[in-house]
């Protein structure tokens, strides 16, 4: 199946920052073990009884070293796997990172994740030079029937409105037109686009089994573009017009926050979540939002406290601002923000949930500019914190963050938390 590229300009290379091999639990296949163990680590004096897989509930992974990296990442940054047989010798896992292979159709969308610092600094070449290896990528996930994208149903709209591929796509297009919208501040274009969910969540797309009253194909792209002009009259013009976000609103995000701001493997892990106790008591912090900030990440400063979430960054630069707009749009045209990667969520839920990590992502920005940060560097570091868990931490999917979210969309908090943390 093709692989397509995205019409946001988005680029990476890797530079060997090693990070990715200091974070993440990497998974492999009975195949890769078995290929890995047949390469012969043990004989290297410093791998020499040293185990290159740990086993947990039926998955195997590899080992990390006690200083939380990969056991075979290299003093030089560099994979030891690579450096000795080449890059189709490392996991799949490892190869693919830091792109995203998405179904859609007929076809994969290539996306990336910007939790990997090359990407967040847009540093390499544009995503389409890298069509040929996402091809190899998707013919290896293609080989694992499960993962084949081809025949996977589009996700629905909402409950059981579904649209074909095709108008998904559309819907997509279009939401990403408006999150580029230049003149609108960032925030601003979120708000907007909340406006015509919100207006679409009451529609039906399906003509009442009529045909001919389906919206679908330019019918929906003149419905979009209608609705678009009728956000722009309506969502205040600046974020100061919008009301502040209720307690229980913000009580509600403060538990979603936490949820983004973790980091559980790695060299980066928090302190914070070291044990069952501390773990209790970051949550319990959290809920009160009073006091300093647990450390659920290490990247997180040791004396900030939830009063510096109330602070604006300050001004951000054009480099921030088109980080944050890239971010999204790249979630957005790749449809990682809906269905199989981001928890099963339909199109609406799942832009929800991308509109959501806006105001985390500034949330921890403020607390990173209240430990000494920059408030561009705050802002790139906050988007790969939240991007490192958004589609990927399990908590993210569990039924009760997904009622969270839902309570903040129903009650209107989510475009209020969007201007509240939009203030520079
Ligand atoms: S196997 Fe190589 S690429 Fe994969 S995590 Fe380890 S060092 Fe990094």
């Amino acid at each position: 199946m093709q692989v397509r590229s995205l019409t946001v300009l988005q680029n990476w290379d890797c530079h060997s920052c090693g990070d990715c091999c200091r974070s993440y639990a990497v998974p492999v296949t009975a195949e890769e073990r078995a290929r890995i163990e047949g390469q012969g680590w043990g004989q290297q004096p410093d791998l020499q009884n040293v185990a290159l897989f740990t086993h947990r509930g039926g998955d195997t992974h590899l080992a990390h070293r006690p200083d939380g990296a990969c056991v075979f990442l290299g003093p030089d940054n560099r994979c030891r796997i690579h450096a000795a047989h080449g890059a189709a010798a490392k996991p799949l896992a490892c190869r693919i990172y830091p792109f995203l292979l998405v179904p859609a159709g007929d076809h994969w969308n290539l996306g990336l994740r910007m939790a990997c610092p090359s990407a967040a600094e847009n540093k390499g070449r544009p995503l389409s030079d890298h069509l040929r290896e996402a091809r190899e990528f998707a013919a290896a996930l293609e080989a694992d029937n499960a993962k084949g994208a081809e025949g996977a149903p589009p996700p629905p709209l909402y409950g059981s409105q579904v649209v074909p591929w095709g108008d998904v796509g559309r819907i997509a297009l279009a939401v990403s037109r408006v999150l580029a919208d230049g003149p609108d501040p960032f925030e601003r274009r979120w708000r907007k686009v909340l406006f015509v969910v919100a207006m679409l969540r009451k529609a039906t797309f399906d003509g009442g089994g009529d045909k001919k009253k389906a919206v679908t194909g330019e019918r929906l792209s003149e419905m979009l573009r209608v609705l678009g002009m009728a956000a722009d009259e309506e969502e205040p013009k600046v974020a100061a017009e919008v009301a502040k976000p209720g307690w229980a609103g913000r009580t509600v995000f403060r538990q979603l926050v936490a949820v983004y701001a973790r980091k559980d493997h790695g060299t980066e892990k928090g302190p914070a979540l070291s044990g069952p106790v501390s773990r209790f008591w970051s949550a319990v912090r959290f809920a009160s939002g009073r006091g300093h900030v647990p450390k659920l990440h290490a990247a997180l400063p040791d004396a900030a406290t939830f009063a510096a979430s109330d602070v604006p960054t300050g001004a951000v630069s054009d480099t921030a601002a088109a980080l944050l707009a890239r971010w999204h749009r790249v979630k957005v045209e790749s449809l990682q923000f809906c269905g199989p990667t981001n928890f099963g969520l339909g199109v609406w839920e799942g832009l929800e949930s991308l509109a959501l990590t806006y105001p985390v992502a500034m949330w921890l920005a403020r607390v990173l500019v209240a430990g000494g940060q920059s408030p561009d560097a705050a802002v790139t570091r906050a988007v790969r914190m939240a991007d490192d868990n958004f589609g990927f931490n399990p908590l993210l999917g569990s039924a009760r963050q997904k009622f969270a979210l839902r309570l903040l969309a129903n009650r209107g908090d989510l475009s209020r938390l969007i201007a509240w943390y939009g203030r520079e």
